[in-house]
């Protein structure tokens, strides 16, 4: 009678996990989409709970505490600006957990002697998926918080071989010596060590392919896991993170114009021949003012606005849509230009803009508003950098080699809102900055938007 509970109520969370993502791909019905998740997964811990309660309440309630207060902390401390990073963090938690399921029953089989030959290889999948993705969740942490910029050292791939061909003997003698704990806890440190000679020299514009790789890889291996623990709506569930990041992978490896093979294997040259600041801005650079930037939108016809990571960092969303809405009712047509990398996490940009409540039909994508460039009278990229750096047509050593960009040097005149010349992620300089139909606005992108939109009121 209960295992038909069971079972129902894990049909009732698949379905609710199923129709949440699909409504999760339109932003109209995304948080009807969030509601049937959350549902969907507090009928599965309620099933879990009452049905498999083996270890005891005690542990659960302690894990249940543990782990709230350390959500509660993370989430109540965290900058808006640093959710990026946390989202790594939470991947490679999720990698870090399958670890310890995978760990715990191998070791409880091989004490029982229940262990089977699927046990054993469902916990050595567990385990090294798991493991990978906790150490290269980490590095990819350090490299989003641009505190570490290790990438590794001469003759790392030949160790990563090396690593694959001992995580396989591991996995096999998992599999025929399944008594034997030593085995999993090699594996674990194999696939630990891997998870970083993977992810340390992958870097610049490249990162939005391991972040989404890596998130993947997270649903894998609670899919390893739930075979370990032969739970079926964990394997659902897993199975459904692990095709959706796998699907977010290639849409970022197309945004990057690059394969995963190419991320993974060869990593973008790190930039470091290419021209020098100095080179491309000494004497080159104009700067404006708001007010000059106020007259200049009360002529313009056509407005793009362009927003990248700076706007996250200067919370310059609501500022943004109050210029949008004073030069619409002026009768100017303002459009939102969005790439897929723009920002530190895929879809960061669409979520700071809705949730200032601009409109949906706005927000136009990468390959919709490239051709409009030209028929637009100015472009105001507000704290974006290598999304819009010309540099990546031109020089095939950059970092940012290849990478579609939103073209907006093709519009009559473009207004840069920055702090500085400081470089974007990738770290190179760029020429926009210095080219004859751009000037440099200088300062905190919140700050200045509010300035031209009070300078346009007076004009
Ligand atoms: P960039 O990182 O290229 O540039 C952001 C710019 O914002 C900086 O040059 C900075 O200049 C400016 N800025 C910072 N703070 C402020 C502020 N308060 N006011 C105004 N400007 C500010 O951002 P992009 O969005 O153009 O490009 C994203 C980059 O991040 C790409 O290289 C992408 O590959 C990478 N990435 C993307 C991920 C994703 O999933 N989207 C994940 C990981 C990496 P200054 O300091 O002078 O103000």
């Amino acid at each position: 009678m209960m295992d038909d509970w069971t079972t129902l109520g894990y049909l009732a969370s698949a379905v609710l996990f199923i129709l949440g993502l699909k409504r999760l791909s339109r932003p109209r019905t995304a948080v009807r989409g969030n509601q049937f998740g959350a549902t969907g997964m507090l009928i599965a811990i309620v099933v879990t709970l009452t049905d498999n309660a083996i270890l005891g309440f005690e542990w659960i309630i302690a894990g249940l505490v543990l782990g709230t207060a350390v959500g509660a902390v993370l989430a109540v401390r965290v900058q808006m600006t640093a959710m990026p990073e946390l989202v790594a963090l939470f991947n490679g938690f999720g990698g870090g957990a399958s670890v310890l399921v995978a760990a715990a029953s191998y070791i409880e089989a091989a004490d029982l002697a229940t262990d089977t030959p699927r046990l054993s290889a469902a916990a050595g999948l567990a385990a090294l998926i798991g493991a990978v993705t906790f150490t290269g969740s980490l590095i990819a942490f350090g490299k989003l918080r641009e505190s570490l910029k290790w990438s590794g050292f001469k003759g790392m791939q030949v160790v990563s071989v090396v690593g694959v061909a001992a995580a396989v003997v591991f996995g096999v003698l998992m599999v025929a010596d399944a008594g034997n704990a030593l085995w999993i806890w090699l594996m674990v440190a194999v696939a630990a060590g891997l998870g970083v000679l993977v992810v340390s020299p992958i870097g610049g514009a490249d990162m939005p392919v391991v972040i989404a790789l890596l998130n993947s890889l997270s649903g894998m291996a609670a899919v390893a896991a739930g075979f370990v623990l032969d739970n079926s709506l964990l394997i659902i569930a897993g199975s459904l993170v692990g095709a959706s990041g796998l699907i977010l992978t290639q849409i970022m490896c197309v945004a990057m114009n690059r394969s995963l093979l190419a991320v993974m294997f060869s990593p973008a040259p790190s930039g470091a021949g290419g021209p020098s600041a100095d080179d491309v801005y000494a004497g080159k650079v104009r700067s404006t003012s708001a007010d000059d930037v106020a007259m200049l939108l009360e002529a313009a016809e056509r407005v793009a606005i362009v927003p990248g990571y700076g706007l996250a960092v200067a919370q310059a969303q609501h500022a943004v849509r109050d210029l949008a809405r004073r030069l619409e009712d002026r009768g100017t047509q303002v459009v939102f230009g969005i790439h897929p990398v723009a920002g530190r996490m895929p879809g960061h940009m669409n979520v700071l803009l809705a949730e200032a409540e601009i409109g949906y039909e706005q927000l136009v994508e990468m390959d919709d508003i490239n051709p409009t460039f030209e028929q637009t009278d100015v472009t105001i990229v507000l704290g974006a950098n290598d999304v819009v750096n010309p540099i990546a047509r031109t020089d095939p050593s950059s970092p940012i080699a290849g990478m579609p960009i939103l073209d907006v040097d093709k519009s009559g005149v473009v207004v840069v809102i920055k702090r500085s010349l400081s470089p974007g992620f990738a770290g190179i300089p760029n020429p926009l900055f210095a080219a004859d139909n751009s000037m440099m606005l200088f300062g905190d992108g919140r700050e200045a938007v509010v300035s031209i939109t009070k300078a346009l009121q007076q004009i």
